[in-house]
């Protein structure tokens, strides 16, 4: 089973939901997709990780075989290629590496190598298999490596929870294609109803299963709730707005590790889930 846990900004308690989750599962994958803001190998601290790198394909030119005709230049939405002074150049920082300029150069001037653009962390942490991506500083996008990152996971029989990014920009369409559930966290806001609502409408697109987790709940009026009842979306766990869980969290403790509490709280979640997907 993959879930994707989802937010439609960062800080609304998404990490929270998918570190625990993925901890009182009796054992689980967690992939950090969060690839531009990775913070889950703070909680899982995994012992003995081993980091790879992520490279994409990147263009460059053989000078003595460009005749400078700038097909390539005319072809790249992107803007990241340019001819001036009878050169061709290649600005590598914006460049998507979709290999369509060396499709289109009648030369076959252009040739391709490899760049870094960012790396994956793996490593055990007790009962979970950690892989968290990371994205390097200036990089255009963040896709190579979620893909990488869920190639390296494959079809597993274990219970893959997903820390996806925030928002609903591509980095998450790339996070949900194949997910078999996602769980929406939102908090009781009138900006965390904009934000849930952004992505409530990009799992509709999707055709994606899925229910919400309202985060930091006090006795007040909460128009997220408000939200999930007007729409009628399943409300799978109301997460207290609590001091304890606050520490907990900002000393980089897995809250179902040391808190009975909240290990009930998860556990529930996680049935609530299973019941869903197998519905
Ligand atoms: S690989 Fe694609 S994005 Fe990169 S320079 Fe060529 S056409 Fe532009
Ligand atoms: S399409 Fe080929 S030959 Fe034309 S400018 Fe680009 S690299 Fe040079």
């Amino acid at each position: 089973m993959k879930v994707a846990v989802l937010s439609g900004k960062g800080g609304t308690g998404k990490t929270l939901v998918a570190v625990n989750l993925a901890a009182v599962a009796e054992k689980s994958v967690y992939l950090d997709c969060d690839v531009e803001a990775p913070n889950g190998h703070l909680f899982f601290r995994p012992e003995k990780s081993v980091v790879n790198d992520v490279t994409v394909k990147i263009p460059y030119v053989d000078d003595l075989k460009c005749t400078g005709c700038r097909k390539c230049v005319d072809f790249c939405n992107f803007n990241a290629l340019a001819h001036i002074h009878n050169r061709l150049m290649v600005f590598e920082d914006i460049c998507h590496s979709c290999g369509g300029c060396l499709l289109v150069c009648p030369e076959q001037a252009l040739l391709e190598k490899d760049k870094v653009i960012g790396r994956i962390q793996s490593g055990m942490s007790e009962n979970v298999e950690m892989k968290s991506g990371s994205l390097n500083i200036g990089e255009s996008t963040g896709v190579p490596i979620i893909k990488s990152l869920l190639e390296l996971a494959g079809n597993r029989s274990e219970l893959t929870i997903i820390d996806g990014p925030p928002g609903s920009a591509c980095t998450v369409m790339e996070t949900i294609k194949n997910v078999d559930y996602c769980i929406l966290v939102a908090e009781p806001t009138t900006f965390g109803v904009h934000n849930l609502e952004m992505v409530h409408e990009l799992v509709q697109i999707f055709g994606k299963n899925f229910g919400v987790v309202l985060n930091k709940c006090t006795n007040d009026d909460n128009p997220s709730e408000a939200y999930c009842n007007n729409h009628q979306i399943n409300i799978l766990s109301r997460i207290p707005f609590d001091e304890n869980l606050g520490r907990l969290n900002s000393n980089g403790e897995v809250a179902v590790r040391v808190s009975r509490e909240y290990k009930a709280v998860f556990g529930d979640l996680l049935k609530a889930i299973e019941v869903e997907v197998s519905k």
